[in-house]
């Protein structure tokens, strides 16, 4: 067995023979680990290794109890958002990340995974159980992560980040009170959930920091992209716009893009131009390898 299927095998042998919910169960077993110590893995096994194995019965437990806005940021997406977080931040002393909704936090380990330098991370979660799950990997995985577990729309105590990263969750935002601290709140009806965190993220972002956001793809088209266009342009650098695989969506309607804003600082000289970009079919690797080669001559050229 690899070290991944030992993982998922020691979370799901456990998982399956208790009576409590199965997402309940990995955060035992993960814990019991801890404690006990877990599977027995080879000597060379790597932090990705044990990150999938977990993933994988994160995966399983998610189709007992579907909750369609909690849903697991896929690796394919993940890996991209680490490779161009790893460049971004070359050259960066201990980095500090932000999470506002990191959920299980598969897409903030999976970051954390590539970087090439440690980093330390503030990771924020509405959904206590989501929390519990994603603190102890975090653990496991023996990364530094602090976790609030709140409205990530809310005041947040964290200082500003080296670079956010999330998965924005994608609807109207409810709570109409606290939507009226943000720019974006419209005159009339709810606020997009997703541009608000846009506005949040920023906030706790340093000068010349970045921000990778997971967003739907008409994220320009939206009813409430008028409010949104000139924010943008007035509080941030739009660096790239990534259009990710039709592919991995199951409608049109699900379609999601890299969103990259850079936080303005005092040193800028000049707007650089928006890279526009779409990713290719990610299981063509020559199509892939020079993809990833533009964005690396993209990186260098214009950090
Ligand atoms: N990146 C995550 C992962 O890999 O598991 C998935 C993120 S999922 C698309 C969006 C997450 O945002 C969900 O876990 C949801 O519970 C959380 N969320 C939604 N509204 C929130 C809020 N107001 N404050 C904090 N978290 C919120």
């Amino acid at each position: 067995m690899t070290n991944t299927e030992k993982v998922f095998t020691f979370i799901d042998t456990y998982a399956e023979s208790t009576e409590i919910l199965y997402l309940e169960a990995v955060v035992d077993v993960c814990n019991k680990w801890l404690v006990e110590g877990g599977p027995s893995l080879t000597e060379s096994v790597t932090k990705e290794e044990i990150r999938r194995g977990i993933q994988l019965a994160l995966l399983k437990g998610m189709k007992q109890n579907a909750q369609p806005n909690h849903q697991m940021t896929p690796d394919t997406i993940g890996m991209l958002v680490g490779h161009i977080a790893n460049k971004l931040l070359s050259g960066k002393e201990n980095p500090s990340l932000l999470d506002p909704t990191v959920g299980t936090g598969n897409l903030l380990y999976t970051v954390m995974n590539m970087l090439e330098i440690n980093a330390a991370a503030h990771a924020v979660e509405i959904d206590e159980l989501l929390v519990r799950i994603s603190a102890v990997i975090a653990e496991i995985l023996e990364h530094h992560v602090t976790f609030l577990v709140q409205d990530a729309l809310r005041p947040l105590l964290i200082d500003p980040v080296d670079m956010v990263v999330s998965d924005l969750p994608v609807g109207f935002y409810p709570d109409d009170d606290n939507g009226t601290n943000y720019e974006l709140m419209p005159l009339e009806g709810h606020a997009y959930a997703h541009h608000l965190f846009i506005e949040q993220s920023l906030k706790h972002t340093k000068p010349g920091g970045y921000g990778l956001f997971v967003v739907p793809a008409n994220l320009f088209e939206s009813e409430q992209a008028k409010q949104l266009h000139p924010f943008l342009k007035k509080q941030s650098i739009i660096r790239a716009v990534i259009q990710l695989p039709s592919s991995l969506f199951k409608s049109k309607l699900h379609e999601k893009s890299l969103l990259i804003l850079q936080k303005p600082y005092p040193e800028m000289v000049a707007t650089p131009e928006v890279l526009l970009a779409k990713v290719p079919d990610m299981t063509d690797k020559n199509a892939m390898a020079y993809f990833l080669q533009e964005i690396d001559d993209w990186v260098k050229q214009e950090n």
